[in-house]
């Protein structure tokens, strides 16, 4: 007697739409052991334990977000492990958490983890995670090793909040390169700006390296020249440096950034001493009041286990009782920068800028499947075009060759999606549901981790899988 295929769980009449197998169009998913186990016309529902009605719902391999924020080595007034609910919330299945600290962000992944897959990088904060400002070869080397076997997959550069010389840059690029750790960039140096200035270094400080260029959108806000020259002019070097960099944009106008001042009362980090210059304040402590009070900027509060944004007087009192190192957020991400980018394409149909993240997680602006759907419901993308941004690319980028795709046998990772109203409704990681209606359900999560790091992650309790960084994008045809 034949035995007929149990299935743990079956997805019934969504829109399937798994653009790297040309699937688009109604299917059920047949989930076994957390993997696909087949993507079908018709699934019978008595071979499932469990049913889920995707009826007039998009059906996509899960979001994987290439830039949150979900632990940081400077946690303040904002406990960035909120991050976690707030990301399942909006679809997202996969984080990076670029600037964070991967022991902290384990132990925000026990306390209010949602079920998220997670890799790490720290952030390289002078005197607090690397001893110094112009740190010697032989230090960055020392820094990313330990990151490693503490369960990160690399670093990150803070470049508009805490540049290093060029030099030291490009020393952090090779060293990272070396060990084949992940290495991102918000651009930046002493001789440079966040801005297109700090850009234009970029190739020079990537030498013959490899190097994630973070938020190409938060360079095109018009600081130099005009928005859609900005764009074109990252655009160019982005084609130039096709095989060497990884890059992601996204679609918030609000930035995140830090209102600290400084004894006299001058705004320390540049970013936030852009924010105040692009509507003519003064880069002051008075500067930061008056964006506040006059609503331009906010300020970022937990409320409720999420991060909320307030501004006014309300916003004043957080940052002045944050002694002015509070997080700030300003709508200064032209929408028009992040159009261009989202859909800037090659002849060939790829895209330029391989990725739509959030930078969000813990602050407020996790919009890129809502305005990714907004894209196509515009024309400006295909729906098979915008999962493959959101989901198929990064994966690659990443290395999860067994995520971004409904093959059968890849991970039963799975965002689904009003088509309404472009909101993720529901989403399921490893075949389990971590969120229902826009409300988090999941706990824990999955900490994604190099071959170095397994004695942290089982010393965690954690559930967690290695990557190998080998198969991702940034060291594509390494060596
Ligand atoms: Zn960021």
């Amino acid at each position: 007697m034949a035995t007929v295929q149990q299935f743990d769980t079956i997805l019934k009449n969504g829109r399937v739409v798994d653009p790297v197998n040309g699937t688009d169009g109604q299917f059920d998913i047949g989930i076994r052991h957390g993997k696909i186990a087949v993507v079908s016309e018709d699934i019978p529902n008595e071979r499932g334990d469990d049913i889920i009605d995707a009826s007039g719902q998009i059906v996509m391999p899960g979001h994987i977000d290439t830039h949150a924020h979900l632990s940081s080595p400077q946690d303040r007034n904002v406990d960035r492990s909120y991050g976690h609910p707030m990301l399942v919330e909006s679809g997202t299945t996969t984080a990076l958490d670029l600037a964070g600290d991967p022991t902290l962000m384990a132990e925000g992944m026990r306390r209010r983890g949602a079920g998220l897959n997670v890799a790490t990088l720290m952030g390289l904060v002078p005197h607090m995670t690397i001893s110094e400002d112009d740190p010697r070869p032989s230090i960055i080397r020392d820094v990313i090793a330990d990151v490693k076997t503490r369960g990160g997959i690399g670093v990150k550069m803070l470049g508009g909040y805490h540049p290093f010389t060029p030099e030291a840059s490009a020393d952090v690029v090779a060293a990272a390169n070396e060990q084949l750790a992940w290495v991102a960039f918000h651009v930046g140096s002493k001789d440079s700006s966040s801005d297109m200035t700090g850009l234009r270094e970029v190739p020079e400080i990537t030498g013959k390296g490899r190097l994630h260029v973070a938020h190409i959108n938060s360079y095109t806000r018009g600081m130099i020249d005009e928005p859609h020259e900005e764009v074109n002019e990252a655009l160019a070097m982005i084609e130039v440096m096709r095989s060497q960099w990884v890059t992601e944009a996204y679609l918030a106008q609000a930035n995140g950034t830090n209102g600290k001042c400084d004894e006299n009362g001058d705004v320390i980090y540049n970013v936030m001493q852009n924010c105040l210059k692009a509507r003519g304040y003064p880069t002051t402590d008075e500067g930061v009041k008056a964006a506040l009070l006059d609503g331009y900027g906010s300020a970022l509060i937990e409320r409720g286990g999420r991060v909320v944004m307030v501004t006014g007087q309300n916003a004043v009192d957080i940052w002045e009782s944050a002694s002015t190192d509070a997080s700030l957020s300003f709508p200064v991400n032209p929408p028009t920068s992040a159009f261009s980018l989202a859909t800037a394409r090659y002849d060939d149909g790829t895209f330029k800028v391989d990725a739509i993240s959030t930078d969000g997680g813990s602050l407020p602006r996790n919009v890129a499947i809502e305005r990714s759907m907004a894209l196509v419901a515009f024309g400006a993308l295909t729906m098979g075009e915008a999962v493959t941004k959101l989901s198929y690319t990064p994966s690659r980028v990443l290395g999860l060759l067994n995520k971004g795709h409904f093959s059968e046998g890849a991970d039963a990772d799975v965002t689904i999606v009003n088509a309404q109203t472009g909101k993720a409704s529901m989403s399921l990681v490893a075949g389990d549901l971590i969120m229902l209606n826009g409300r988090a359900i999941g706990k824990g999560g999955t900490w994604l981790v190099l071959d170095e790091g397994v004695a942290a992650a089982e010393a965690s309790d954690l559930a967690y899988e290695v990557m190998n960084l080998e198969n991702s994008k940034l060291y594509a045809n390494w060596n």
